[in-house]
């Protein structure tokens, strides 16, 4: 689960990182006395989207004006005019895919004079097992792009879980060649960052840029967070933070019904069970040159009415051509599969070829169930069998 930089920079504050003044701006009426709250006279105005790259990027609309989803105003009339440019607009970003993100929230934050921009990011590093640091000089600019041209200016530090120590926060300020103030601001930080990103169950920090100002002092300039959504149930203060409008509405849907669904492009939706299986069978729908529509794994326990539910999240993307079930049941059982695709069918309707596959507990009781259900229902042996049929189906 994400949130947005305001949300992000909000909660370091509360740990007591150095974050700029802001507000938060819904309507545009309230822009004015929002920007006359902060001490001026610079104001920066960001667009809150899960999405990074704003600065660079444009709007779709041309009542937005030509800059990105980052500008700087030198007035409180202009910081106004700049929220008021932004909000129901459609920022583009590298991030976010051609079809862009609706801003619905924009934030306006009290400006800095910026000497450095730098790079710092904690992750789990799935090689060490730890929280590791990320940190570069190079900040600012597309971490990636920094990787692959110049990975001699990157440190990663993994940190042990005993806890960070005073040398690891020595090696992060070096790295990043802080001196004097913001040297001290630097050491004060790190384990900071680190002490909120494991309460919070953190999957993702990421500070770009960190900066150091002309008065020699570090801010967070920029705050991307994201969470494990497995601890969300720790966090009832995090899961206050959720903006739904970001979210995709089918992955919502299923959410609620506690099914793991990832929403992909592709034109063959998936019903699987377990998480391997279900990436195997992504793969192989790959393999035989079609592309997954979603990731989708029931779960083990799964009853017909999670089942139901399932199969009509998948028939609802309007990208799915042909759906395949590939049950492999274990703790699952292969009748309750088939009980629920079919009461789903029977209140959807079935406009796409279905494939399925079942094996294991049960398997007997549900080919019985769907062969005796009238449905048009294209019967497969195994995964490859299975993979195949349903390519062949929707290419027809
Ligand atoms: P992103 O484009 O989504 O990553 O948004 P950022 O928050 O990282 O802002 C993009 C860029 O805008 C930064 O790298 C800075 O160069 C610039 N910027 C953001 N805030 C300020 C500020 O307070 N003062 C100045 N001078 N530039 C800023
Ligand atoms: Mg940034």
């Amino acid at each position: 689960m994400n949130i947005h930089e305001y949300q992000a920079k909000d909660l370091l504050k509360s740990y007591g990182a150095p974050v700029a003044a802001g507000a938060i701006v819904l309507d545009a009426d309230d822009a004015a006395t929002a920007a006359q709250g902060l001490p001026g006279p610079l104001y920066v105005v960001k667009a809150q989207i899960h999405a990074g790259g704003r600065g660079k990027g444009h709007f779709k609309e041309a009542e937005a004006g030509e800059k990105g989803g980052v500008r700087l105003a030198k007035t409180v009339d202009d910081a106004a005019a700049q929220v008021k440019a932004m909000l129901g607009h459609t920022l583009v970003t590298k991030q976010t895919g051609d079809e862009g993100k609706v801003v619905g929230r924009v934030y306006i934050e009290d400006g800095a004079d910026i000497d450095r921009e730098l790079y710092l990011s904690l992750l789990v590093d799935r090689g060490t097992g730890k929280v590791a640091f990320i940190a570069s000089t190079e900040g600012g600019m597309d971490i990636e792009e920094v990787a692959a041209s110049t990975p001699e200016k990157i440190l990663t530090l993994p940190i042990d879980p005993a806890g960070m120590t005073a040398e690891d926060a020595i090696k992060l300020v070096e790295a990043l060649k802080l001196e004097g103030a913001a040297r001290e601001d630097g050491l004060k930080l790190m384990p900071i960052l680190y002490t909120a990103f494991v309460e919070k169950d953190m999957s993702m920090l990421e500070i770009n840029p960190l900066i150091v100002m002309t008065d020699g002092h570090l801010r967070v300039l920029d705050a991307k967070v994201g969470f494990d959504p497995n601890a969300s149930f720790r966090h009832p203060d995090i899961e206050q933070l959720r903006d739904e409008s970001e979210e995709d509405p089918l992955e919502r849907r299923a959410s609620e019904f506690d099914l793991s669904y990832i929403k992909l492009d592709g034109n063959i939706g998936c019903m699987v069970n377990g998480a391997g299986l279900a990436m195997a069978t992504m793969d192989i729908v790959k393999h035989y040159g079609a592309e997954p529509a979603n990731f989708l794994d029931v779960g083990g326990g799964a009853t017909k009415e999670k089942v139901t539910e399932a199969f009509k999240i998948i028939t609802s993307d309007p990208g799915v051509e042909g759906i395949l079930v590939n049950i492999f049941g274990g703790i699952m059982k292969c009748d309750v599969i088939a009980e629920g695709v079919i009461a789903a069918v029977k209140e959807t309707g079935l406009k796409v070829p279905l494939v399925v596959r079942l094996e294991g507990t049960n398997v007997d009781a549900g080919k019985k169930i769907i062969n005796e259900s009238g449905l048009d229902v294209i019967a497969a042996d195994d995964l490859d069998d299975a993979a195949k049929k349903i390519v062949a189906a929707v290419s027809k």
